[in-house]
């Protein structure tokens, strides 16, 4: 395995052990249970685990439940997380405030990929479970463009998301003093595996024979949110095809976006005037296009 953004560096898996094992003071002094492991127990959450693990550095483990994962994957994550407990480690399985059904709802619109308020909702926002504790994530650069430019191993996260946050590589000295010393912002995040590449995930996987979730096996790339703007338009229909109550789930949910936009009085575009329209408008490559124009009229709820 072979970092692609740095000759210097060593091997990525010692180089994430020694980030994780150089910062663990200060994860304690944050939070006596050290390091927050934010894992939905997708390969990536699952490598930084294992890496945790390996480094022997304090740390617990928060999933949050979204209630739109795989089946599969929230099976795979409960049998992990008794493993971890076994293993001595804390681990919290974190409620949803809202579901995505009842977002959908009061947002007027499905989430889009220029407008993911969902993950703000169901994935991103704070919970007490996680104090002060320095976060850790399996964040990769490679995942898109968006991720290359605004993640990095080093997090210091703007406080109430006013400002910028500052985002570093671990490897320099002044950088280190940086994340150590920044008393302004609110949250710090580490992200072990932010330069490694899908096939340094999948690698690191068979080397240290770390099982993944048995989905990868059946062609699935990515796992996550059902129905996930993010993901691809093939994506999402395998994902549809294999959990079809979710399908439904999302025709109920637009259903009742319908009704209350038509009790509102407010304009409905022809692809959104039935729930079948609206989904296969939403799951085309064309939403993405056309999202912007859309959404202009769409955010009068
Ligand atoms: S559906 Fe996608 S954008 Fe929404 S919470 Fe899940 S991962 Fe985030």
């Amino acid at each position: 395995m072979q970092y692609q953004t740095s000759l210097t560096r060593g091997q990525p898996d010692d180089e994430a052990v020694k980030l994780l094992q150089y910062y663990e003071h200060m994860a304690i002094e944050y939070d006596p249970r050290g390091y927050c492991v934010s894992t939905s127990e997708g390969k990536d959450s699952r490598v930084v685990g294992h890496l945790m693990r390996r480094a022997g550095v304090r740390h617990y483990y928060l999933h949050n439940i979204t209630g739109i994962d795989p089946p599969e994957l929230i099976y795979f994550q409960r049998r992990n997380f008794r493993a971890y407990e076994d293993a001595g480690h804390l681990t919290y399985d974190v409620m949803y405030d809202k579901s995505m059904w009842t977002l959908m709802l009061e947002r007027g619109v499905p989430p889009m990929r220029q407008m993911r308020y969902c993950c703000l909702s169901l994935k991103e926002r704070y919970v007490p479970e996680q104090g002060r504790a320095i976060m850790a994530m399996g964040v990769r650069k490679s995942e898109s463009a968006g991720r290359a430019k605004k993640r990095d191993e080093l997090e210091i996260v703007a406080n109430g998301r006013k400002g910028k946050n500052i985002i570093m590589p671990w490897d320099d000295d002044e950088n280190r003093r940086t994340f150590e010393a920044c008393q302004k912002f609110a949250e710090r995040r580490v992200n072990p595996i932010a330069y490694w590449t899908t096939a340094d995930v999948w690698a690191y996987s068979e080397d240290v024979h770390l099982e993944q979730c048995q989905l990868y096996q059946e062609g699935f790339r990515r796992l996550g949110c059902i129905g996930c703007p993010n993901a691809s338009r093939r994506e999402r229909e395998m994902q549809f095809a294999r959990w079809p109550k979710f399908r439904e789930a999302y025709l109920r949910a637009l259903q009742r976006m319908i009704a209350a936009r038509t009790d509102k009085g407010l304009p409905l575009y022809p692809h959104h005037r039935s729930a079948e329209d609206w989904f296969a408008w939403w799951i085309e490559d064309r939403t993405q296009e056309t999202a912007d124009e859309d959404q202009i009229a769409l955010e009068g709820w």
